[in-house]
């Protein structure tokens, strides 16, 4: 639709079986099949989110994506309309799992639930996928810890590679034989080293995929290495397609991702943030637990239009916190999750309008004053 003529931003669309999204975009998550405290009414209706990420490693322990094929589907099951992006179980594997072993041909890793033994190929994770009928799947990645020798992190990334490969050509397999609209997005690995980052990027390349994504990110690393990382890949990944940086960021790193060329987020950070009393404001964060909300009539964010903020004073959010109340996180986490849509909005509007250099400057300016 649009791209901005000093970074490297643009506003798109995507089209997928399950409606279009206009990007950037940025997705909340439903690690088990939920936005912890929202209805799918409140996502799809009221703030009108057009993808959803579910994650693979979750849904295969629990509930199991036999039981979710037989009722139909994820979309069917957790009665979601539109798109749904699921991860790999890579990053899940290599965060929750005590116990794990990697080998050429996949990771064997023990449950976080019961301890029981469960293996990931690049192959078995297209297949449970396909079971969930997501929109769009990821490859199976290896996701090394920070920090991570270089040697490691390229035999890691070559492994990626080469796993991305295998998940690959069983997915044109798969689409060959029922032909269905899903798509396939291998993962850009090799820590926080920009020439294993631009090797893994170029040799992807060559699969032709439907999008990429760029993963390893948030894993303990500084936050200037991760925006780097994803930098050292935007001449590399096609124009043309989407681009996904897996797991970020803060409000004021979202335009910086846009600018260096993402479409596609998601973080768990607007809503877990929500549940522990840490909300996000376009006048900066607010920590409800503080007595200075205890009689404080105003609004959580005066420009915020939420349910939360036309409706609810501050000191009454402080109270439901206070008191445990399940209804806090319910307010609270779609006043965080609609924060995260409005600033995607306005950098979507910035781009088409011409306007996202001076946007960018004006965040940049704004958190450099909030310190
Ligand atoms: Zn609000």
């Amino acid at each position: 639709m649009a791209e901005c003529p000093e970074t490297r931003a643009r506003a798109g669309l995507l089209h997928t079986p399950h409606g279009t999204i206009e990007t950037p975009v940025f997705m909340p998550v439903g690690t088990q099949a939920t936005v912890k405290g929202l209805t799918q009414r409140d996502l799809a209706n009221d703030l009108n989110v057009q993808i959803l990420l579910g994650n693979t490693y979750h849904l295969y322990l629990r509930p199991g994506h036999e039981l979710i094929r037989q009722m139909g589907g994820l979309h069917r099951f957790m009665s979601w309309p539109n798109a749904i992006l699921t991860d790999s179980g890579g990053f899940q594997v290599f965060s929750l799992s005590g116990l794990r072993k990697i080998s050429e041909s996949g990771v064997v890793f023990q449950s976080h639930l019961d301890g029981s033994r469960h293996s990931f190929t690049p192959e078995s994770t297209v297949d449970i996928q396909l079971a969930l009928g997501s929109d769009i799947l990821m490859v199976l990645d290896e996701c090394p810890e920070y920090p991570v020798r270089h040697e490691y992190a390229r035999e890691s990334m070559q492994r990626t590679v080469r796993w991305a490969r295998q998940a690959n050509s069983h997915f044109q397999n798969r689409m060959a034989e029922s032909p269905t609209a899903h798509a396939l997005f291998p993962i850009v690995q090799g820590s926080m080293f920009p020439d294993l980052r631009r090797e893994c990027a170029a040799a992807l390349v060559d699969l032709d995929a439907a999008g990429y994504a760029v993963g390893g990110l948030s894993v303990g690393e500084p936050r200037p290495l991760s925006l780097e990382a994803v930098e050292a890949t935007a001449d590399i990944l096609p124009r043309a397609k989407p681009r996904y940086a897996m797991g970020v960021g803060m409000p004021a790193e979202l335009p910086e991702y846009v600018a260096r060329g993402i479409d596609m987020m998601d973080c768990v950070l607007p809503s877990r943030n929500a549940r522990n009393g840490y909300l996000f404001t376009s006048e900066g964060r607010v920590i409800i637990k503080h007595a200075r909300y205890r009689d404080d009539p105003g609004p959580l964010d005066p420009n915020c239009q939420c349910y939360t903020c036309r409706n609810y004073s501050r000191a009454y959010l402080r109270h439901l916190f206070q008191s445990g109340e399940i209804l806090y996180a319910v307010l609270a986490t779609r006043h965080n999750i609609c924060r995260y849509l409005d600033i995607m909005r306005d950098i979507r509007h910035a781009i088409i309008s011409s306007s996202f250099p001076e946007y960018l400057r004006c965040v940049r300016a704004s958190f450099a004053n909030a310190g």
